[in-house]
C-alpha cells in the first residue's frame, strides 16, 4: 500500500522542529485550541499547528518553509486584538512571538529603545522608567499587549490625543517578509526621502509582514501631571465640554469618559465613590505653569457645561486609582451582563452629544443595555452592548444593535474603527467607507508585499470568498503585483 504524503502544514510543523526546537512547534489538537480566537471569542478556528520561534532567523525560516508549501501563516501576540487579526487559517500556521520578549537595547542620550516583538507595551516604560523616559501610546490592555500586536493595529489609548498613536513613535521595523526576506523599513534619520513603507505596515494587522524588532521613540515623563474627575448630569453635557476644552485651545493629555453603567462596573473592581451619569476623566501635563492654568480653564469650562462637582486626584495613588477605574471597565463589565459586545467606532468629536444620544436611542429600541467609556477627546468610541446568551435572540439583538452603532457613526462622519482594526469582524464593513478603486488600490500594496497572499489572509481587505461580491476586488492585482514584490 502506497505511503500517504503527510498535509503540507503537518509537513512544515515537522521541518520547523529542527529550526526551533521541537519543544517549540504545537500540533495536539487540545494545546491548539489556545490559539483559536484573539479578545473577539464569537469567531474561532483551530490552527493546524504553531510555531514560537526563538529570533529574527527562525521567524524568517517557518516563513520560508510557508512560502514553498503555500501555506497561510498569521503572527500572534498576545491575542488581546478585539476583532479577530489574529485568529488562525484551519489549514495554516500560527507564528507566536511571545517568546521574543527582549528590550535588546535602551538609548538613553538619544531616547530610543530597540526591542523584540514579544514585548508588553507596559514593560518599555518600566524598563525606560529610572531614566526618566516612558513610551508614550498606552492601550488599555498594555499589562499584556505586545509590541509586534501594537504596530499590527496601531494601538492607540488615552494619552493617544496629545502623543499620537504607535505610528508617531515608530522608526524601524525588522520584518520577515512573506517569502521568508529579511528587511528593515523606515529610518532613524528623521524625514527620510523615500515611499513609507514603514507606514504601510504600522497598522496593517498583520497582513504584509512579521515584526521581529522595532526601534521605538521614547519620551521625556512630563514634569508635571494634574489628573481631575467632572461628574456631569449626562453624557451629552460631558460632550459639549470635551468640544469646548479643545475648542479653546487646549490640548489635554488625555480625555476619558465613563457613563453610569460604566462606572458601576468599574466600581465592582476599584474603589472609586463616583455617583454620576457621567464622568469626565482629564489630565494635563507639562511645566507646572502651564499645567496650573489650563487646570484652571478646565474646571472652568466643565462647571460651565453643567459639571456638578470637580474631583482632582491629590495623590499618585488616586491617580492610579482613576486610571485604574478607567483601564480596568472593560473587563468589569463582565460583572453586570453574562456577555457583552465592544464596539469601537470614531466619530468627529463636536457630533459627541447626538451620537451619544443616538446610540441611546438604539438600545431603548431594541431592548440591550449600552455601556460607553471612550477616548473623548479622539472620538473614539468603546459602546459596550451587553446582552445574556441564554435568554433565546438575545445575542442576535445585541449584534443588531452594535452593528447599527457604527453605521451611526459612518453616517456622521466617522470611521468603522478607530483603534481595535478590520481583522475579521469588520472586514465586510470596509466597502460601507471605502470605494472599489479604493480597495483595489489597498490591495495592490498589499501585493507588493505578499504576492501569493499568503500574510495573514481574509483579515482587514474584504475578499469574494468571505463578503461575495466585492467592488472594485480583482484577485489578477496580486498577480500583477508580484513584480513590485521582488523589488521591494
Ligand atoms: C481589555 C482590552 C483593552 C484594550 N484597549 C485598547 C486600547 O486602549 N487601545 C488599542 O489600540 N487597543 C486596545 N485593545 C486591543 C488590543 O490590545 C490591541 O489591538 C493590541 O495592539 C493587540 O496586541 P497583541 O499583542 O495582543 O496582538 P494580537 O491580538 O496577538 O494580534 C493583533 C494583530 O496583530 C498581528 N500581529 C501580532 N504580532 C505581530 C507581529 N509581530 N508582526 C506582525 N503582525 C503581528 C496579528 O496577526 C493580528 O492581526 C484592548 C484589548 C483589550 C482586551
Amino acid at each position: 500500500m502506497a505511503a500517504v504524503a503527510p498535509s503540507p502544514v503537518l509537513e512544515i510543523a515537522a521541518r520547523a522542529r529542527d529550526i526551533v526546537g521541537p519543544d517549540w512547534v504545537v500540533t495536539d489538537s487540545a494545546q491548539l485550541r489556545v490559539y483559536e480566537c484573539d479578545g473577539l471569542k464569537n469567531q474561532r478556528e483551530v490552527p493546524g499547528a504553531v510555531v514560537l520561534p526563538g529570533s529574527t532567523e527562525q521567524v524568517a525560516a517557518v516563513v520560508r518553509l510557508c512560502h514553498e508549501r503555500g501555506v497561510p501563516f498569521v503572527a500572534r501576540g498576545a491575542g488581546s486584538g478585539l476583532s479577530g487579526g489574529a485568529m488562525p487559517n484551519a489549514e495554516g500556521i500560527v507564528i507566536g512571538l511571545s517568546r521574543l520578549r527582549e528590550v535588546l537595547d535602551l538609548d538613553v542620550p538619544n531616547q530610543r529603545a530597540r526591542v523584540q516583538p514579544g514585548v508588553t507595551n507596559l514593560r518599555v516604560s518600566e524598563v525606560a522608567a529610572p531614566h526618566g523616559l516612558y513610551y508614550a501610546p498606552d492601550p488599555s490592555s498594555q499589562q499584556v499587549c505586545t509590541i509586534g500586536g501594537n504596530l499590527a493595529e496601531n494601538a492607540g489609548g488615552a494619552h493617544c490625543l496629545k502623543y499620537g498613536f504607535t505610528t508617531n513613535h515608530v522608526l524601524t521595523a525588522t520584518v520577515v517578509l512573506s517569502d521568508g526576506t529579511i528587511v528593515e523599513l523606515g529610518s532613524e534619520a528623521p524625514d527620510a526621502p523615500g515611499l513609507d513603507l514603514l507606514g504601510v505596515l504600522i497598522g496593517s494587522e498583520g497582513t504584509v509582514a512579521i515584526v521581529t524588532e522595532a526601534l521605538l521613540n521614547l519620551l521625556p515623563k512630563p514634569q508635571h501631571v494634574e489628573t481631575l474627575v467632572a461628574m456631569f448630569p449626562s453624557s451629552e453635557t460631558a460632550g459639549e465640554a470635551v468640544s469646548t476644552i479643545i475648542a479653546e485651545g487646549i490640548v489635554p493629555a488625555a480625555v476619558e469618559m465613563m457613563d453610569r453603567l460604566a462606572i458601576d462596573a468599574a466600581k465592582t473592581q476599584t474603589p472609586i465613590t463616583w455617583d454620576t451619569e457621567a464622568a469626565l476623566i482629564v489630565e494635563l501635563d507639562g511645566p507646572v505653569r502651564e499645567v496650573q492654568s489650563q487646570f484652571e480653564a478646565v474646571t472652568a469650562i466643565c462647571e460651565r457645561c453643567g459639571a456638578d462637582e470637580v474631583q482632582v486626584a491629590a495623590s499618585p495613588a488616586e491617580r492610579m486609582d482613576i486610571w485604574r477605574a478607567r483601564k480596568s471597565a472593560f473587563a468589569a463589565v463582565g460583572a453586570l451582563a453574562p456577555a457583552y459586545l465592544v464596539q469601537d467606532g470614531v466619530i468627529p468629536r463636536t457630533r459627541l452629544p447626538e451620537v451619544l444620544n443616538g446610540i441611546r436611542a438604539l438600545a431603548d429600541a431594541n431592548g440591550v443595555r449600552v455601556a460607553n467609556v471612550f477616548h473623548a477627546g479622539d472620538g473614539n468610541l468603546h459602546p459596550l452592548v451587553l446582552y445574556d446568551n441564554k435568554v433565546e435572540g438575545e445575542q442576535e439583538r445585541a449584534e443588531r444593535v452594535a452593528i447599527a452603532i457604527i453605521e451611526l457613526c459612518v453616517d456622521f462622519g466617522g470611521s468603522i474603527t478607530g483603534e481595535h482594526g478590520v481583522g475579521v469582524e469588520k472586514v465586510c464593513s470596509m466597502s460601507k467607507m471605502f470605494t472599489g478603486d479604493d480597495l483595489t488600490t489597498f490591495d495592490r500594496v498589499r501585493s507588493a508585499f505578499d504576492p501569493d497572499g499568503l500574510c495573514n489572509p481574509d483579515k482587514l481587505l474584504p475578499t469574494p470568498r468571505l463578503c461575495g461580491e466585492v467592488p472594485g476586488f480583482h484577485h489578477t492585482h496580486r498577480v500583477e503585483a508580484a513584480g513590485l514584490g521582488e523589488r521591494l
